[in-house]
């Protein structure tokens, strides 16, 4: 296990009152990591530039992976100086980073002063007959303020979106982390694939988020395929439609209990969504659907929890609820976390839970288990790196506090 403090903390300026306080000398400068093109060509065009160098600048960032404006070589002289003064290229900084022997290398950045500022991020790679992937849960909010009962983000709480250089920044830190060795001019961009999958509700930081994933998808920047990038929501309906309008990349819902009354213990938003909007939502979005869209299915994702949601009755109401909906179904075994009121189903569970979908003629597949050497089960690594930054007792008795009034409400 390595440690490393690689940067200093980011600061973005699109997004500056949602940020932590400017902290350094260089923290008035803009900082072009986290801009999409448009952006950045307004942002040249303020300056007198012309637009196409926001496509130069972010080719030399997002596939040279490039922060010295003086290795921009096909940048005049002159326009780099003037670059060199009043903007930075800064990724958030690494307060940890663990590469585990079966290939998942985690990062835990630093994104504030205040106690908890940790979001985490995960690589995982995979072979398969289609070639080799390499997929990366992005993080876009410190903490989460929708409090999913099985979650440990949810635990802590919300504290703050990230900001576009933030979100972008962690995408950016994971291809870099392949070349940091490599000359400029032979690197190349190695994440196949994003999920929207780390802490936070991606549609709740809808701004930085959809920007971001704009960022993913420019061919000047990583250029990645509609079809591998996906947002993960846990439902808010009213942005699933807002996102069919802006964008089109894959969505995968957090569905995790199959009737009302469950799903609103589980999940507290589908008290304010429930479950039949949000599934006329994912079909509205699947609606949108064009031959060459990322919308063909959406991908349902569903925590297996001991003796809670696992019974045969949850597996036949899912199989209705779903007829309608062209659907993937990915049961994602319960990744345990210190009080955590719940326990993870049996392997055999799972697997008869998995046979009456597929025997329902439904894709269903189970999340393999990966990185456990390093902690990189999901939602678990802040966890871990608060217990080693000695703010775990503080963290545990509010964790405790809250099953609590969970277990009291019950
Ligand atoms: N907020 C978004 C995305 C982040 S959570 C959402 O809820 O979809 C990413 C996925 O991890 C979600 O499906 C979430 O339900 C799941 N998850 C959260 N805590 C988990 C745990 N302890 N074990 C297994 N999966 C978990
Ligand atoms: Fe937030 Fe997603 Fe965790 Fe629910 S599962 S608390 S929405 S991060």
């Amino acid at each position: 296990m390595s440690t490393e403090v690689l940067a200093a903390s980011a600061t973005d300026v699109q997004q500056a009152s949602a940020s932590a306080p400017a902290q350094s000398a260089t923290a008035e400068k803009v900082n072009l990591l986290g801009m999409s093109r448009p952006q950045m060509e307004k942002f040249f065009e303020d300056l007198g530039e012309k637009k196409f160098r926001a496509g130069q600048v972010m080719k030399w960032i997002h596939q040279f992976f490039v922060t010295d404006f003086a290795e921009m070589t096909n940048i005049s002289g002159k326009l780099r100086e003037k670059l060199e003064k009043i903007c930075e290229i800064k990724a958030p900084e690494v307060v940890h980073k663990n590469y585990s022997k079966d290939g998942t290398r985690k990062w835990v950045f630093r994104v504030g002063d205040g106690e908890g500022s940790l979001v985490e991020t995960v690589l995982i790679p995979a072979e398969d007959k289609t070639g080799s992937r390499k997929t990366l849960c992005i993080s876009s909010q410190v903490g989460c303020a929708l409090d999913c009962s099985f979650c440990s983000t949810g635990k802590q709480g919300f504290q703050r979106d990230l900001t576009q250089a933030e979100i972008i920044g962690q995408l950016w830190m994971a291809n870099y982390s392949y070349m940091e060795d490599v000359p400029v001019i032979e690197r190349e961009r190695s994440v196949t694939n994003v999920v929207m999958m780390g802490m936070g509700e991606p549609l709740l930081n809808y701004d930085a988020v959809l920007n971001a994933m704009r960022i993913m998808l420019d061919d000047f920047a990583y250029g990645m395929s509609k079809r591998r990038v996906t947002l993960s929501t846990s439902g808010v309906v009213p942005k699933i439609d807002q996102l069919a309008q802006d964008i089109d990349v894959a969505l995968a819902i957090s569905l995790h209990a199959t009737n009302n009354e469950l799903r609103d213990e589980l999940v507290p938003i589908n008290k304010k969504y429930p479950l039949e909007q949000l599934i006329a939502a994912c079909q509205r979005y699947i609606g949108k659907d064009g031959n060459e869209s990322a919308r063909k299915h959406v991908t349902i994702e569903y925590v297996m929890l001991d003796g809670v949601n696992d019974h045969p009755e949850h597996a036949q109401q899912m199989i209705k609820l779903l007829k309608n909906l062209p659907s993937k179904i990915n049961l994602i075994p319960f990744n345990p976390f210190p009080h955590a009121p719940y326990g993870r189903s049996s392997r055999n569970r799972i697997i008869s839970f998995q046979k009456t979908l597929s025997d329902a003629g439904f894709v269903c597949t189970i999340r393999q288990t990966r990185g456990d050497d390093i902690d990189a089960a999901c939602g678990q690594l802040v966890g871990q790196v608060a217990d080693r930054t000695r703010r775990a007792e503080q963290w545990k008795k509010k964790v405790a506090a809250q099953n609590e009034i969970i277990r009291s409400q019950g």
